[in-house]
């Protein structure tokens, strides 16, 4: 049985597998990679999907479908053949193409896809993609995110060191900027941004209507079909612009000639407008990451309107680098796909990979607002952007004299008021009898790698609910394994027993000294208690790495009693190799504080209404 990874896109779609040490891409139609994601149904016939169905995206405009990815996870309905079709149902019928055309050229049967999503898909949107491969016939194990995938590729040709990386993917219809760290073994996406209205579509239009102005035409006037045919026209010119300097766009319209030339220089005023959209887009992320352009190592350039030089020489002037490109641009998230699919056949001459997710939307729960009672509010348990696994507590009161019970409804989304968010489920729960804001329960937020969210309610008697919502249905084992991977995903670094172990045996070396050992101990442990606590895995394996490091030292410094480990190392700080960590001890009180802040004002004002 093979597997195959599927970048599912917007524009097109692709198919790789892991071959011999490599990744391979799987040849779709007339000679190409790529499968256009349009479909189509033809009379008497059935359905089309691929290149064949895009040529009729014109002459059949009617019975035909493209873009249905953005409206993936909605109700939106397509019309084709008199029938109505859902965005899941037409990307199963891309994915079944892409199966039928991989079966055919790898001799074998596929039953099994890692399939391409974006960063910011929600539970809705990654679960109909699950069910769309289901229709499809392949079995989902695990759907990953496109930049991930992206950075696996980099990884492939840029070698494993510790790299911070933002990849840019500048597709059909959309551009998604995501700030990704790799670290060993681990590729975790710290934040993400985008605009799901800007792609080369925008730059089609942008050309279509210098097009236009060049020729005295208004727009608005053309018929639709005339209007598709210089969009088609506009694209077509501005991809001849990676093999030539110039083209002069000629096209007859209403038996006139028109023309009108471009080139590079001229499509980089025409994109002006949409590089200023993009620029935002930077300084969101680089906010969102807690970062600065001098934070990234490399910019990965991805999806086929990064193949435009007017792009890339965009980029290099706002960033001051030179972005890198991996091959053709279009291929990077499905090669990507493709050496996941190796990792998951466990095949020995790849190295497994931990993924992480960044949670795209914020979780919570609906708490009284004091305002207006009828419209219940939003309180976040986990903000959008938080790295996942995430995990957080909180302690909600009563609103109502003697109430006996609380409703815990949960919620996803970014807007204020409940009532414009998604309810996903809900929990009751008794509470002790007492006058309002006397009785609490603490509620518990737990979100996985997998989609999973994990919410448990408890009551001041101890009593507890929980409730798993995840975006696909479980089995029984499948809800054991879950169940017992949350218990641990619950355990703050800082409380997991190697962790503790290691900062008991720092406190060991503490007692045991004195002076200046003892000041340069109480920093190294500091240094290594903040890394710990701090929500980032790679400031969390920095710190037990230093701990390690550390430790091995101490041990060896006891075993020789040579006091030569401390001399000299007090001149550069401590460990030479870490020079920011002098501050973390101070970043770890304030993190006391803030823990402090937290603590007085839990249970304040969050109150959850009566039921
Ligand atoms: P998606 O990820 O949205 O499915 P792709 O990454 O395949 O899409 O990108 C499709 C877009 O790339 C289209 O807008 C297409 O016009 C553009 N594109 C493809 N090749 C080139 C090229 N050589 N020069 C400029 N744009 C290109
Ligand atoms: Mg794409």
């Amino acid at each position: 049985m093979a597997v195959i990874g599927i970048d599912l896109g917007t524009t097109n779609s692709l198919g790789a597998y892991w071959k011999d040490g490599t990744v391979q891409l799987i040849p779709m139609e007339r000679e190409s990679f790529l499968l256009p994601s349009v479909v189509g149904y033809v009379e008497g016939e059935g359905f089309l999907a691929g290149a064949a169905a895009k040529e009729r995206l014109i002459p059949y405009a009617r019975d035909t479908a493209a873009s249905f990815k953005r409206f993936m996870g909605t109700a939106k309905e397509y019309c084709l053949g008199g029938r109505a079709y859902t965005p899941m149902e037409l990307s199963a019928m891309v994915l079944e193409q892409i199966k039928r055309n991989a079966e055919f050229y790898l001799k074998e049967e596929i039953e099994e896809a890692v399939i391409t999503v974006p960063a910011y898909f929600n539970d809705r949107q990654r679960s109909d993609t699950r069910k769309a491969a289901q229709i499809a016939g392949l079995k989902v194990e695990r759907l990953i995110n496109e930049p991930s995938a992206a950075a696996l590729a980099y990884r492939q040709e840029y070698g494993e060191e510790d790299r911070t990386l933002l990849v840019f993917d500048f597709g059909g219809g959309t551009l998604d900027l995501s700030y990704v760290e790799c670290f060993d073994n681990v590729i975790e996406i710290i934040a993400v941004a985008g605009d799901n209205h800007l792609g080369g579509d925008d730059i089609d239009e942008a050309v279509s209507a210098y097009f236009c102005r060049e020729n005295g035409l208004c727009p608005e006037e053309l018929t639709k079909e005339e209007q598709a045919k210089l969009r088609k026209f506009a694209e077509d010119a501005k991809c001849a612009l990676a093999q030539q300097d110039g083209v002069t766009m000629e096209l007859d319209i209403r038996g006139k000639t028109c023309r009108a030339f471009l080139n590079s220089e001229r499509l980089f005023e025409i994109c002006m407008p949409l590089f200023g959209k993009i620029k935002q887009l930077f300084l969101h992320i680089l906010e969102d990451a807690d970062s600065r352009v001098s934070g990234i190592d490399d910019l990965i350039m991805v999806g086929g309107s990064s193949k435009l030089a007017v792009v890339k020489r965009f980029l290099r002037e706002l960033l001051g680098k030179e972005p890198i490109v991996l091959g053709e641009t279009d291929m990077v998230v499905a090669r990507g796909a493709g050496i996941y699919a190796g990792i998951r056949q466990r095949k020995e001459d790849i190295r497994d990979m931990l993924l992480t997710d960044v949670c795209p939307f914020t979780l919570g729960i609906g708490v009284n607002n004091k305002a207006n009672r009828d419209k219940n509010i939003l309180n976040p348990m986990i903000e959008r952007n938080s790295t996942l696994p995430a995990s957080h507590r909180d302690r909600f009161v009563t609103v109502s004299d003697y109430q006996k019970e609380i409703r815990i409804r949960i919620y996803q989304g970014e807007e204020y008021y409940v009532d414009d968010d998604v309810l996903l489920g809900e929990l009751t729960i008794e509470v002790a009898l007492r006058p309002a804001g006397q009785a609490w329960v603490d509620v518990q937020f737990t979100y996985d790698i997998n989609g999973i969210l994990h919410v448990t309610v408890e009551n001041e008697m101890g009593q507890s609910r929980h409730i798993l919502l995840a975006n696909q249905a479980l089995s029984e084992e499948e809800l054991e394994r879950y169940t017992r991977e949350m218990e641990r995903i619950l355990l703050p670094p800082i409380q997991r027993p190697e962790n503790r172990e290691m900062l008991a045996r720092f406190l060991d070396y503490y007692e045991n000294s004195t002076g200046r050992r003892r000041e340069l101990l109480a920093a190294v442990t500091g240094a290594v208690a903040a890394g710990l606590q701090s929500g980032r895995k790679i400031e969390v394996r920095k710190a037990q790495e230093l701990g390690r490091a550390w430790l091995t030292r101490l041990q060896q410094s006891m075993d020789m009693r040579e006091e030569t480990l401390f001399d000299g190392e007090l001149k550069d700080g401590y460990g030479g190799e870490n020079e920011d960590i002098a501050e973390e001890p101070g970043s770890g009180t304030d993190r006391k504080q803030k823990d402090e802040i937290i603590e007085e004002s839990r249970g304040n004002d969050f109150e959850e209404n009566i039921t």
